[in-house]
This record gives structure tokens, sequence and C-alpha cells, in this order.
């Protein structure tokens, strides 16, 4: 699969719309607490910078659901950017109304203008022609460089690129860079490759172990999700997270693994809480004997040692969902340990998801990871064998 190349495009002094990807998490004071997403589009803004192009910057923040909600304005974005980029930044106050649309028409080569949340305008979730319309009719060029919500059919994303031609749209950088990666990890994996999933459901993640077992040796499973399988094995999971309605997926799954020879591996012990809190009670018990009313809300030391052996020898390591609530410091241990595993490992190592990006982050391992992807749904949906609804009009034919 090529994309079409950002840099085949005539983008001298022209007016280059860029959908990027700056749903960066904040903390309690409305402060940037990741600023990762807003450093992976800084190529691609440059690259557009570098050929005299006048710059109109797009994103959403967060789930406004369609409403002006200040907590998620764009505002502390515009200030990162000017920052990093040490470049004045233009914002407007709206996305498609009459700020937006004077600034970006008066927007001159090198400039950068940055509009207003996206999300605000209720078409952008729904596709709406009207919006992808006026987004359209403010560039003369459209780039994608928004990896994480490519899997999404949204106007900035999708119905925008219905109103440029090949030669007048493309895939950024950042964009270009997870696909080839996703691609090549797919496609031409370096064996052993093993699947470490975790997180907190399996129906989240269903499709994707179902598509990836025909091509992993090993699957890891941890976190909430080893609930349903666990239960389906018989185990007492007492309270834990679970979800019943899966049983049979579950048991599928794991016929599907043994008919393949994949290796599945699950918990054997896990840290169980009497409640859902950092300042539960804990104990660590077997896989097999949780008490009624306890969850287990991490994997325990036997966990860790088993799984450390099974990726020992493993030359492919995708991991996505964390092994328990990383969150609280408490059940935070698991993760770690086998964070710190998989990056002092020689093993080529990805890493895809919001939560797992955030937890290697945490303990300071982002560097030692081959690779973060800026996309959890995005890059779950690529290994389901999905083309995304965003990609998909760049793709040359
Ligand atoms: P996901 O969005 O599905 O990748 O799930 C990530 C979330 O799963 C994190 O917020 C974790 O706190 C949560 N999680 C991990 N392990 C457990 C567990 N054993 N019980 C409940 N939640 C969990």
């Amino acid at each position: 699969m090529e994309l079409l190349n950002i840099k085949k495009l005539d983008l001298e002094k022209k007016k280059v719309f860029i959908r990027c990807d700056f749903n960066v998490p904040m903390d309690e004071f409305g402060n940037i607490s990741d600023d990762r997403r807003i450093r992976s589009a800084l190529a691609t803004i440059n690259f557009c910078l570098d050929q005299d192009c006048a710059v109109i910057l797009a994103s959403h923040l967060g789930r406004p659901e369609g409403k002006v909600n200040e907590k998620y304005s764009l505002i502390p974005v515009a200030r990162r950017l000017h920052q990093l980029l040490k470049r004045d930044v233009i914002f407007a106050s709206d996305v498609v109304g009459e700020d937006a649309v004077s600034k970006a028409s008066a927007l001159k080569a090198t400039e950068i203008l940055l509009l207003e949340n996206i999300r605000f305008e209720a078409g952008e979730t729904n596709d709406d022609e009207e919006l992808s319309k006026k987004l359209a009719a403010m560039a003369d060029v459209y780039i994608n460089d928004a990896f994480g919500v490519s899997h999404r059919a949204h106007s900035s994303v999708h119905g925008i690129t219905k109103y440029f031609d090949d030669e007048h749209r493309a895939a950024g950088f950042l964009l270009e860079k997870e696909i080839t990666f996703f691609g090549k990890l797919i496609n031409e994996p370096v064996r052993p490759f093993a699947a470490i999933v975790g997180g907190s459901k399996v129906s989240g993640k269903l499709e994707a172990l179902v598509n990836l077992l025909p091509k992993v040796d090993k699957v890891f499973i941890g976190g909430g999700m080893a609930f349903t399988f666990l239960k389906q094995m018989g185990y007492n999971i007492g309270a834990s997270l679970v979800e019943d309605d899966l049983l049979d997926d579950a048991q599928k799954i794991m016929d599907e693994a043994k008919k393949l020879g994949v290796k599945f591996y699950l918990p054997v012990d896990v840290v169980a809480a009497d409640k859902f809190a950092e300042d539960a009670v804990s104990k660590l018990v077997t896989a097999q004997e949780i008490p009624d009313d306890w969850m287990g809300l991490d994997i325990g030391p036997a966990t860790v040692r088993l799984y450390r052996e099974g990726l020992s020898d493993v030359q492919t390591v995708l991991w996505n969902g964390p092994m328990g609530v990383y969150e609280m410091d408490k059940f935070a241990r698991g993760s770690s340990k086998i964070a710190h595993f998989v990056a002092d490992s020689y093993a080529t190592t990805v890493v895809g998801g919001g939560d797992t990006a955030d937890l290697v982050q945490r303990i300071g391992l982002d560097e030692e990871m081959s690779f973060i992807s800026t996309g959890g749904g995005a890059s779950l949906e690529l290994l389901e064998g999905k083309i995304l609804p965003g990609v998909l009009p760049l793709i040359i034919q």
C-alpha cells in the first residue's frame, strides 16, 4: 500500500490544511502533561513552512460532543506550538465561523493558523458534507497527519478529502511512518513474534486478537480482559472485571490459538484487592482462587516471571494494553516489570495505544522502545486488517 506522498506535491506558496492529532493529555490545571503528539506533527508542519506555505492546522481535543466547551479549547496547544516552532501561531476562536474564515483567507505565506477544537462543530463526527466543504474551502492542499483519528470517518479526516484531487492531497510524515511501520510489522515480522495484550476489556480488542492469532507465535494476556478467559477456564475470579457475554468468544480464541499452535499465556497469579481504589487492602492470590468479592487488579510476580521466560526468545513484541490498573501505584507493578523487561530486550518493541504509551512514558522507558504509536484505536484497526477511512482516499490506486 503506497500513500500519496507529501514530497511529491507542488506546495510552494500554497495554503495547506493539515489535520493533526493534538489530542494531548492535560493535568487537573489544564496544562499539557505529554506533548508527544504535538512534537510528532512538527516534521510535516516545518516541511510545509519550508515551502513558503500558509499553514492551517486543525485538531480535536477530548470529546466536547459538538458543543463549545472551554475545557477543551486548543489555546494551550497554540501556546505549546508557539514554543516548539518558535513562531507566532494565529488562533481562530471558532472552526468555520467568521473568525476562522477571515483569518484563513488573510493568511500569508509562512504564517500558521490553528483552528479551535474541530469537535466544537457537531458535524465533525458525523462526517457532515457542509462542514467538510467549508473546511476544504479554506485551503488549496489537504494533508492528513492525524494517525490517531484515521480510523474515524469524520469530516476533517474523511469528508474533506473529496474536495481535493490526488495532486492536492497526501499523507503527512507521521501518518506515512505509522502506516509503513504497521504494514511491515504485520506482513514481515521477525520471528518469534509476540503480542502482549491487556487493558480493561476483551470487547475492545476481540477482533484484533482474532486477527493477530494467525500472525503471532505467542500471546500474553493481562489486565482486566484476562478474567473473561480465566472464568471460561472455570477459575474463581471473584469480583474481577468480566464480560459474561464474551465467554464463548474467549473459548473460541483459545481454541483457535491451540489449532494454530500459538502459545496462549494467561496470568497464573494476581494482585487482588477488596475494592477498586488506591487505599484498597490487597493480597497475592493464584488466578484459580480469587476470593469472592475481591478483584484482580494486576498480574502477580509468578506471572511476571512466566511472561519474562516466555518473552525471552522473541524477536518482535507488540504491546497494547496495560497489565493492571497502572494509574494506581499499588497495581502498576506488573505493567512496570513487563515494561522494563521488554525495554531491555533486543527485540523490536512496538507500543500501541494511548494507555500503554502513557504507562511507558511514566516509567521513563519511552526512549527504549523501538516504536511508540500515536494511535491506540487506529493501530488496533490496522492490526485487524482494516483499511482506515482516513487513509483510503490517500492510497495510490
Ligand atoms: P483499554 O482502554 O481497554 O486499553 O484499558 C486500559 C485501562 O484498563 C486502564 O485504565 C487500566 O486501569 C484498566 N485495567 C487494567 N487492568 C485492569 C483490571 N485488572 N481491572 C480493571 N481495569 C483494568
